[in-house]
């Protein structure tokens, strides 16, 4: 079996600014705290900062001011490789390498993190992202690109990380296929009692699926709600432009069916 952990750590960003070269400020101020368990959708429009914040979590970009904390340890107190063991990260377009086969692609999470990876735990997480066996000996070019992410996800979670980082990991897909991945992703949530932290800009989606959202605009966190909340127009402008979307989509649906 995979080994267990307590419930996934908190996250807390304290007053986060990041500023790329060139003056972008990317991040502009943030501080908010992702309850532990938790899963949270950060959502917002094509550069608004989303994952600049993501990426602070696991130390992919440094912070230019301000603290992340994961629990009650400032990211940056830790060795890069350390933390990342702790944090299981997916993004769009998994990046699985070509030559390798799938069981090879995800034991090289567990082998980044020195340990050994067995035919056991590469099945056991096969089995976790409902993947069958067999495909531990297949290529990636072999594989649809759901499948593929779903190795992607196995990956993220070799090592039995408290903490799921998604940055668009359903981009590519189809709708159907998008779907699904959401709901397995938010089973295994549930099941292993992880915080996830999605970057989506697929406002329906985020309603789905999480808890809370945090709405980002140029770098700031404009809205912190619960989907009810959002969808009862309490989550200012941005927000309410953002939901309007999929209502009036779930609106013309209802006036075909009619
Ligand atoms: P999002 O994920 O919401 O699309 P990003 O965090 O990728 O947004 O980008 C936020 C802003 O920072 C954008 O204006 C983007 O162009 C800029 N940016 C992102 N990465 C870099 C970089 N490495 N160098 C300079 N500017 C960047
Ligand atoms: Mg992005």
């Amino acid at each position: 079996m995979l080994p267990s952990h307590d419930i996934g750590p908190a996250v807390t960003f304290d007053r986060v600014t990041k500023r790329y070269g060139g003056g972008t400020i990317a991040v502009d101020g943030v501080s908010v705290e992702v309850v532990g368990g938790s899963f949270v959708a950060l959502v917002g429009s094509s550069g608004s900062g989303k994952s600049t914040l993501l990426k602070m979590i696991n130390r992919l970009i440094e912070p230019s001011e301000g603290t992340v904390r994961i629990g009650d340890a400032p990211v940056g107190d830790a060795a890069p490789h350390a933390l990342r063991r702790r944090i299981g990260y997916v993004f769009q377009n998994i990046g699985l390498f070509p030559h390798m086969t799938v069981a090879e692609n995800i034991a090289i999470g567990l082998r980044l993190a020195g340990e050994k990876a067995n035919g056991t735990r590469v099945a056991d997480l096969l089995d976790l992202v409902d993947l069958p066996r067999e495909f531990a000996t297949r290529m990636p070019d072999a594989l649809s690109g759901g499948q593929r992410q779903r190795v992607g996800v196995a990956r993220a979670l070799a090592t039995a990380p408290g903490l799921l980082l998604l940055d668009e990991p359903f981009g590519a897909l189809d709708p159907v296929t998008r779907d699904q991945l959401g709901k397995a992703i938010r089973a295994l949530h549930d099941r292993l009692e992880l915080t996830t932290i999605m970057v989506t800009h697929d406002m329906a989606e985020a309603l789905i699926l999480a808890d809370r959202i945090l709405v980002m605009d140029r770098g700031q966190i404009v809205a912190d709600a619960t989907p009810r909340e959002l969808l009862a127009g309490q989550g200012g402008a941005i927000a309410d432009a953002l939901v309007a979307v999929p209502r009036e989509q779930a609106r013309r649906m209802r006036d075909l069916e009619a």
